[in-house]
């Protein structure tokens, strides 16, 4: 039975607060998992389980599927959408909420594949580059808008502290564009697919990094110098020297400064003892 008769039959009616648009082609759907990597020792975590066409997708490919899904109702349809497919479980959870550390320890290593609601996007991509100590990859998919800010390059308007945070994490890449007639029902904007890769690119206290970059991006419309200042009360002729012996322009915006400045910047304060200092409670 096609995936949309199995939604009719249990009388499922598509929730927007939850972003339901699925996604139903058997080649796109192989493509964002080949997007991903996986392989027959891949083990993937799927977030937005929805009718399951991703989940068999994946589980095709991959040695194991938790898939994570928020809406109970599509319990039903995916016990029959998913029946034999004995790779994968579904789990019926708010990622956002769910506990990532407990989860790391139960399935070890793992690569993660989500087509999910815009506005939950950020906010989960942000929580697996940062605390997803396990996580080997992402492949998610975005608003085109969003996918421009995720893969953006510094001094561009779409740089932003998102953009820092992922590319410490590793590589970042926009493997396709996906029109919304791929979607039922149709969404008002068009997708992409991004790829983000774990790269050991910096050696930096993470902690410490995204402190550094929250604070330069705090306030977009004031220099870095004041944004530093404000956010880690140190005097203004040490905010400014330290940006002077990394080449930094007194009048620099956040958005000028590449990944690699960030860490320089972020060691330069963890050596003067700045950040931990004065900004310990900010940090942790
Ligand atoms: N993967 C399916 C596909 O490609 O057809 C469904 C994608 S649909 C865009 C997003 C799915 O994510 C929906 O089924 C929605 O209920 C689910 N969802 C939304 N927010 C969620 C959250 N915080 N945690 C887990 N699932 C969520």
């Amino acid at each position: 039975m096609e995936i949309g008769q199995t939604l009719q039959k249990y009388n499922f009616t598509f929730k927007k607060k939850w972003g339901q648009n699925f996604l139903t082609d058997q080649n796109l759907l192989r493509a964002i998992v080949s997007d991903a990597g996986v392989d027959k020792d891949t083990t993937v975590v799927e977030i937005g389980t929805g009718a399951g066409a991703l989940t068999r997708a994946i589980a095709e490919r991959a040695k194991r599927v938790v898939s994570f899904e928020i809406d109970r109702t599509l319990a039903p349809v995916l016990s029959e959408t998913l029946a034999g497919v004995e790779n994968a479980e579904v789990v019926f959870a708010d990622f956002e909420k769910y506990d990532l550390n407990a989860l790391e320890r139960e399935i070890g290593e793992y690569v993660v594949v989500a087509n999910l609601p815009y506005y939950v996007t950020t906010p989960i991509v942000m929580k697996l580059v940062e605390e997803g100590e396990n996580c080997r990859g992402i492949t998610v998919m975005v608003q085109e808008e969003v996918a421009a800010r995720f893969a953006a390059r510094e001094g561009t308007a779409d740089y932003g502290a998102v953009t820092a945070a992922i590319a410490l994490f590793g590589s970042c890449e926009v493997t396709r564009r996906v029109p919304r007639t791929m979607f039922v029902p149709r969404p008002n904007v068009d997708s992409a697919v991004v790829h983000i890769q774990r790269q050991a690119r910096f050696q930096v206290d993470r902690k410490a990094y995204r402190a550094v970059v929250r604070a330069a991006f705090f306030n977009r419309r004031k220099t870095l110098v004041n944004n530093l200042i404000a956010a880690f009360g140190m005097p203004r002729e040490q905010a400014e020297s330290l940006l002077s012996e990394l080449g930094i322009e007194k009048s620099a915006r956040g958005e000028t400064l590449s990944p690699d400045m960030f860490c320089r910047l972020t060691q330069k304060m963890i050596d003067s003892q700045i950040l931990f200092r004065q900004g310990q409670n900010k940090i942790s």
